[in-house]
């Protein structure tokens, strides 16, 4: 990223795998992400990503009163009509009980067409939008999953071009064809044009 900014980021998740994820793609940035404060809680009842990615944003802000970016993302499985996509989190009781759950619910499907999709959001301190943004990462659901890194659906996922679960790919291959890298990327470029 060509961004000399030195600006501190509230990111908007309770989820550790998250965090790790954007702090790598901004890797070369000059912008730190940090947890909300206490009390963060919010309420994720949207009826799409962008909803939620707005109300996990605003959220933070009221706690943090500071600057904030959330990430709603899911899985969007098109013979299941899309989904679990925003109840991807869910979906079931634990990661490995959603994967085993999907793969059983698309066993009778010939076409195994799935997307991941982020909708990322930037709110000021007051949590108003000032940038949103939407990363998608095509691909396919496998026959059965393969690999450990990641998180969640991953290895269940083949994205387009590859024949590895995104579970089986390096920690960089997943950030630079994900639909979080994606999403973030188009962040960065306009903080950078912005701020
Ligand atoms: P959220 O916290 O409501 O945005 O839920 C996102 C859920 O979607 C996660 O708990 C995962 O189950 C799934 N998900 C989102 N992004 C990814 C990813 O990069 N890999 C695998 N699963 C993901």
């Amino acid at each position: 990223m060509e961004s000399s900014l030195f600006m501190k980021i509230v990111f908007a998740t309770g989820n550790p795998h998250k965090l790790k994820e954007i702090k790598e793609i901004a890797g070369d940035t000059d912008i730190t992400f940090v947890l909300p404060a206490k009390g963060f809680n919010p309420v994720e009842n949207g009826k799409t990503f962008e909803e939620n990615s707005l109300i996990k944003a605003r959220e933070a802000a009221r706690v943090s009163q500071s600057l904030a970016l959330a990430d709603d993302s899911g899985l969007c499985v098109e013979a299941l009509g899309g989904e679990p996509g925003i109840y991807s989190a869910r979906y079931a009781e634990t990661p490995q009980k959603r994967i085993d759950k999907l793969l059983s619910a698309i066993k009778p499907f010939e076409n195994r067409k799935a997307k991941f999709v982020c909708a990322m959001t930037l709110v000021n301190e007051n949590g108003d939008k000032i940038f949103s943004a939407i990363g998608e990462c095509h691909g396919k659901i496998a026959w059965q999953q393969a690999g450990c890194g990641g998180f969640g659906y991953d290895p269940i996922f083949i994205a387009d071009g590859q024949d590895k679960t995104i579970a089986e790919l390096s920690q960089d291959e997943k950030n630079l064809i994900s639909h979080r890298g994606k999403a973030l990327r188009k962040v960065l470029k306009w903080l950078g044009e912005n701020y």
